[in-house]
């Protein structure tokens, strides 16, 4: 499966022609007559000012990531140190990550735990 990740976090402002760019998760710039403002770094993008005001030149990356398990596969997954049994429903990854999370049906009360990470998974039953 695919997953896309953020590598430029840019905008140029329309009035001052200014371009720049957020490096890290809290790098606030805003450009120098103040019309528009990145934030967000490689985590998400945050845009302050007005849409129209800004050119936007951020840049996407698209990776292949691999899951250890399928839909449908019957799972146990630490959940605050309870173990749960459960099947896999949804497999997907977090926004701009290569992180990946599972929502996993437990059958008995019923309850749909979500976003449960892979690494929280112990094993396949
Ligand atoms: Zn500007």
């Amino acid at each position: 499966m695919k997953a896309a990740i953020i590598v430029k976090n840019a905008i140029r402002c329309k009035h001052c022609g200014d371009v720049i760019e957020s490096k890290s998760v809290h790098d606030y710039i805003a450009c120098s007559c103040g019309a528009c403002a990145v934030d967000g770094g490689r985590h998400y993008l945050r845009r302050c000012g007005n849409p129209d005001d800004c050119e936007e030149l951020s840049e996407y990356k698209e990776v292949e990531i691999t899951p250890k398990y399928k839909v449908g596969d019957v799972v146990t997954f630490d959940y605050f140190g309870n173990v749960i049994k459960g099947t896999i429903q949804v497999i997907d990854t977090f926004p701009n990550s290569t992180i990946i999370e599972c929502d996993i049906l437990e059958p008995k009360e019923p309850r749909l735990y979500k976003h449960i990470l892979e690494s929280q998974i112990i094993s396949k039953i």
